[in-house]
């Protein structure tokens, strides 16, 4: 819960405001949205000097949104296309992560991946991929039907399999309890149980952003919906809001981003979120069980990169996310839709034959929050949109995060670190 210009100041890590540097608003910076983005914006932004930044959340605790419901994968960069900031950052990301990782102990493996291929067609796409990654450095290799057998004896790869061996996993959960941890511990400032309900832009009476939160679980404005992508009538404030200034204002909302950017923008610059959920298998039975990630082949278009089978670092297998447009960004349930299931079988024996079907059951479901029915890999064809990261233009101090779906929390850290350039560069 959050409260300045009312009456409640309640967050986990409250302090008096006594700063050597005079200014106006009760923080420098305020980020909205605690997933695993927002908390790398805000840890890095609580590193400037002077700077005292308020993370806002409207959940009871950070990261329970799309931050904990994904593959996990620290990806390598190679879908992504030239001149793209999901393949700048991801790579930057991936780095970044890996050495975050090993410093300060937070649960990872550089465990590699495959991605394979049955037929020709898949083949070609696999080239694709191989080309485009040495085109920008990123270690990868094809492996001969040999090695591969002898490898990952469970694994089909009828056509080809290609290695990335840059590819990892992390334990998000501890990724992101970290970096609170470390955000907080350098005097930042986590404000949970507190959506944001009403935005004013600085104006000439009024210098400072200013935000409104509502109680901890009410329904009121935007976020919750019905219809998050625009404020409706009820974008307003009731007796029971409260709230705080800030100097700049950082959107990063994950799913409700695009509300939150149509609270601030004048509608011909709204936006329209589109959801892609995705459904997860658990797999109960300890084999078979590959020692890397297996990919299919990407397919041109598909708003995602095929049911994978990840591990997590526990060394459970999993396998997912497929794609299924929805129209609500609380749709989270999974769907025991059977045609849906056997289609996941289908993919899921297409690269491991020996799967024991009867050990697949539904896990959990993420949505990627989207721009547009895009893609995930770049063909170069137009069906491709990237992360939107802006600082906009006409609004003072305003940087606008908009469809970080995968490979999100591979580049949180490079986000953070493109931020921080935005505002100070
Ligand atoms: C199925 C799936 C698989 C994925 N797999 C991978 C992967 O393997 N590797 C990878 O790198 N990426 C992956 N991603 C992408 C990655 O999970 C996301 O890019 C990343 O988690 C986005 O983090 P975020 O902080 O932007 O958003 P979120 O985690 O959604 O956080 C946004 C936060 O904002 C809060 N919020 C929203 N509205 C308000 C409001 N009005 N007031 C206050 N708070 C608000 C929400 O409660 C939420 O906590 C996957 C995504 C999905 C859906």
């Amino acid at each position: 819960m959050l409260a300045r210009h009312g009456v409640r100041v309640h967050t986990p890590h409250s302090r008096l405001f006594t700063t050597t540097t005079r200014r106006s608003a009760d923080f420098t910076h305020a980020v909205i949205g605690g997933g695993a983005v927002g908390l790398a914006i805000a840890r890095r932004l609580q590193q400037v000097d002077g700077a005292q930044v308020v993370l806002i959340e409207k959940h009871g605790m950070v990261g329970s949104e799309t931050s904990s419901r994904n593959s996990e994968v620290i990806h390598a960069g190679i879908y992504y296309g030239h001149d793209t900031l999901k393949t700048k950052l991801c790579i930057e990301g991936k780095q970044m992560m890996y050495e975050l990782c090993e410093k300060y102990r937070i649960p990872h493996m550089n465990c590699g991946k495959w991605v394979v291929a049955q037929t020709e067609e898949q083949l070609a796409a696999l080239q694709g991929v191989h080309d485009f990654a040495k085109s920008i450095d990123v270690p990868i290799r094809f492996i001969s039907k040999d090695e591969a057998q002898s490898r990952e004896p469970e694994v089909r790869a009828e056509a080809g399999a290609l290695e990335s061996p840059s590819t990892g996993i992390v334990d998000s959960h501890s990724y992101m309890q970290f970096l609170q941890g470390d955000f907080e511990e350098a005097g930042g400032i986590t404000a949970l149980g507190s959506p944001v309900s009403m935005i004013r832009s600085p104006s000439k009476s009024q210098p400072d952003w200013r935000i409104w939160t509502a109680p901890p679980g009410s329904t009121s404005p935007v976020p919750e919906s019905p219809s998050p992508q625009s404020p409706g009538p009820n974008a307003s404030h009731d007796d029971n809001d409260t709230f705080i200034t800030a100097e700049t204002l950082i959107n990063s909302a994950g799913l409700y981003a695009c509300g939150i950017n149509n609270m601030i923008l004048p509608p011909d610059r709204h936006r329209t979120p589109f959801y892609a959920k995705g459904t997860y298998y658990s797999y109960s039975k300890s084999h078979p069980k590959p020692s890397t990630l297996i990919y299919p082949a990407p397919i041109p278009g598909h708003g995602g990169l095929g049911t994978h089978l990840t591990l997590d670092m526990g060394g459970r297998v999993r396998f997912g996310p497929d794609v299924e447009w929805i129209e609500s960004p609380v749709d989270l349930a999974p769907n025991a839709n059977s045609e849906r299931f056997r289609a996941a079988l289908e993919d899921i024996k297409s690269y491991l034959p020996g799967l024991d079907v009867d050990s697949v059951a539904l896990d959990y479901c993420g949505i990627r929050p989207k721009l547009g029915k895009s893609g995930a890999q770049n063909t170069g064809k137009g069906d491709f949109i990237d992360f939107y990261i802006k600082k906009e233009e006409g609004v003072q101090g305003f940087v606008n995060l908009l469809g970080i779906e995968s490979p999100g929390l591979t580049s949180s850290l490079a986000i953070a670190e493109h931020v921080y350039a935005l505002l100070y560069k």
